[in-house]
């Protein structure tokens, strides 16, 4: 009986034995599924993290302001490309202190506001050390739920442009102004003078009319001129391009001129082949060739001699020459020749009634052609001034 007992209870202490083993893997078997779920959701959770993360850099690199986040030590989180642009930096910054990173005071004076007052807004920077940079920069102190400080954000954006477009807009307000205010005062002068008894002299009258004549068409001159330029510099003015003889177009301009090149005793050379035929505004044309030859007559000395000659060039494209053997004009004055209001010989330019503005609108013309232009000269030598033009298509 008791072998039977004995037995019975090795059966069942076997069969709960079993069981327990059964158990414990089946559990074991859970715990790696569970594991594996487990480790699978973090993956997932890694990976659209990541993505996250890559898309906010994408983000963050694809703005044009540069951004640069600080810890609240003042080391460097992140910077965004447009920031080491800014900056001309070649190097990760990341972890680095403020003025390692950026060894600009200017910059860290700002970071120093923003930690006093909270925030900096529309601080201008000029960074001389940077080609003269102007930086236009915004900055505020980062702060978490507790509102304590967890570091700072500063946003920086390039407005060197915006400044020279200013710079350059003042100057040419300024200089049309002077332009404008010296005739004005010449023709008040006068005018006041005449007033004052000067027109009882028939003599004074008529010398101080010729005076007041030539101050007006000085005006006059400038005024179409302004508007031609702002015309062209507007865009809006398109050129209406045509089959255009050249060797004619350039006798209607020497016509125009011969009176003003007799009283100098200038002479005129038109030695354009007569085949030429170039894709042109024929009104344009006419100008740039007017503004040139005038101004070979008006610049290159009493009784000279003006040459206008074309052939094509290695492109293929026609190039115009128009030279005169007068004084020349210096290395210094070529370089800003075609800007406006420039005169290599400002006395001569006022003298001979000029407005500074005739090379630019040059430019401007040849350009808007699809051409360039440019100048020749050696003190003493004469000045060539060359632009080129396309042939008409079927050339
Ligand atoms: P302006 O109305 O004064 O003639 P331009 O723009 O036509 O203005 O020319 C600018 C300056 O370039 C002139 O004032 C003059 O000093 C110089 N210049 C232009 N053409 C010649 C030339 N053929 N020879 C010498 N100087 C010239």
């Amino acid at each position: 009986m008791s072998q039977t007992v004995a037995i019975f209870s090795s059966l069942l202490a076997l069969i709960f034995l079993v069981a327990w083993l059964r158990e414990r893997r089946q559990s074991a078997r859970e715990k790696a599924t569970q594991d594996r779920e487990l480790a699978e959701v973090k993956n997932r959770q890694l990976t659209t993290f990541a993505a996250i993360e890559a898309r906010q850099q994408t983000l963050f690199n694809a703005m044009t302001e540069g951004v640069m986040v600080l810890r609240e030590d003042g080391t460097v989180v992140l910077a965004n490309e447009a920031f080491r642009g800014l900056f001309d930096l070649h190097s990760d910054i990341r972890d680095r202190s403020l003025m390692e990173a950026v060894r600009f005071h200017e910059v860290r004076e700002v970071y120093d506001e923003t930690l006093i007052a909270g925030q900096v807004q529309g601080r201008e920077l000029k960074l001389p050390l940077l080609e003269d940079r102007t930086l236009h920069v915004n900055s505020a102190v980062v702060l978490d739920t507790r509102s304590q400080r967890q570091g700072m954000i500063m946003v920086f954006h390039d407005i060197t442009r915006i400044k020279q477009l200013e710079n350059t807009r003042r100057e040419f307000v300024a200089n049309v102004s002077h332009e404008l205010r010296t005739p004005l005062s010449l023709i008040k002068g006068c005018v006041e003078t005449l007033i004052d008894g000067a027109k009882d002299d028939r003599d004074a009258t008529n010398k101080f009319l010729g005076t007041i004549e030539k101050h007006a068409n000085r005006l006059t001159f400038l005024i179409e001129d302004l508007l031609t330029l702002s015309h062209l510099e507007s865009g809006h003015l398109a050129m209406n391009l045509e089959d255009t003889e050249l060797k004619a177009t350039v006798d209607r301009v020497c016509e125009d001129l011969s009176r003003r090149a007799e009283k100098r005793g200038v002479r005129l050379s038109n030695n354009i082949p007569a085949d030429l035929i170039v894709n042109a505004d024929s009104n344009r044309l006419q100008q740039v060739l007017f503004n040139l030859i005038d101004n070979g007559i008006k610049y290159g000395g009493e009784n000279g001699h003006v040459v206008i000659d074309a052939a094509r060039n290695k492109e293929q494209n026609i190039e115009v020459r128009v030279a005169d053997d007068g004084p020349g004009i210096n290395w210094e004055a070529q370089s800003r020749l075609f800007e406006r209001f420039f005169r290599a010989d400002k006395a001569r330019s006022r003298e001979q009634g000029g407005t500074g503005l005739g090379l630019a609108i040059v430019k401007h013309i040849v350009q808007s052609h699809g051409g360039q232009v440019w100048v020749e000269s050696e003190p003493g030598q004469g000045t060539r001034f060359h632009f080129t033009l396309r042939l008409r298509n079927a050339d």
